[in-house]
C-alpha cells in the first residue's frame, strides 16, 4: 500500500504498522527476530497515525508527562508528547544523564542493564506514560516503571508500538495498564 493510497482509504492501522515494520533476522546477535521500525517511521502516515493512535487511546488533558525509553523510544514519545500537551523525560542508559540521577538494575538474557532518569524529573503525582517500540520480555519498561515511581511520577500507563507476546512481557508489568498498538 502507498501512503497516496492509504490516505484516501480508511486507515487500517494495525495493517499498516504490520506492514511498515521489517523483520531482521540474527540482528544485532543470531537467534534474534529484530522488529525494525525505521520504515514506519520514514512513512509519515504510518508515524503519523501511531502517534494519534497512542494519544487518542489517553485522551488530552490525562498526562503530565511522557517517557521514552533509549533510543528509539524517544522518537515516538515526543510527538506523543508534543500532542498531549505533556512534557518529554528521558530514561536513558546508565552514564549518559548529565545531573543527579535514580538507577534500576534489571536482569538481560545475558548480563545485566543499568538505567536511569533524573531525580527532579517529576513533581510528586504527576501522571506519566511510558513509551516504547517494543516490548520483548518486559524487563526494561518494568524497570522504567520502577524508576518514575520512585522519583515520584504516577505511572498511567504504558504504550508500545509492537508488543512480541510469545514472551509474556506483560506478566512483568504487575497491574500497569499495557496498550499495544501491534501484537507480534
Ligand atoms: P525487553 O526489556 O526484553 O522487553 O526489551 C525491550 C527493549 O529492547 C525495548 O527498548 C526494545 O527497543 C528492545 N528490543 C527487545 N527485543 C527487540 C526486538 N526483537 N526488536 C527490536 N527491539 C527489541
Amino acid at each position: 500500500m502507498t501512503s497516496e493510497q492509504v490516505a484516501s482509504a480508511p486507515l487500517d492501522l494495525g495493517a499498516l504498522i504490520a506492514a511498515r515494520v521489517r523483520d531482521i533476522p540474527d540482528y544485532p546477535k543470531p537467534g534474534v527476530l529484530f522488529k525494525d521500525i525505521t520504515p514506519l517511521l520514514a512513512d509519515h502516515v504510518a508515524f503519523a497515525g501511531v502517534v494519534d493512535a497512542i494519544v487518542n487511546h489517553y485522551g488530552r488533558g490525562t498526562v503530565d508527562k511522557v517517557v521514552g525509553i533509549e533510543a528509539r523510544g524517544f522518537i515516538l514519545a515526543a510527538p506523543v508528547a508534543y500532542h498531549f500537551g505533556a512534557g518529554f523525560v528521558p530514561v536513558r542508559k546508565k552514564g549518559k544523564l548529565p545531573a543527579a540521577t535514580l538507577e534500576a538494575t534489571y536482569d538481560l538474557e545475558y548480563g545485566t542493564e543499568t538505567i536511569e532518569v533524573h531525580q527532579d524529573a517529576f513533581t510528586p503525582g504527576e501522571r506519566v506514560l511510558i513509551v516504547d517500540d517494543v516490548l520483548a520480555t518486559g524487563g526494561t519498561a518494568a524497570a522504567t516503571a520502577d524508576l518514575v515511581r520512585r522519583a515520584g511520577g504516577e505511572v498511567i500507563g504504558l504504550s508500545v508500538l509492537l508488543e512480541l507476546s510469545f514472551l509474556n512481557g506483560r506478566a512483568r508489568l504487575g497491574d500497569l495498564p499495557l496498550h499495544t498498538l501491534v501484537n507480534a
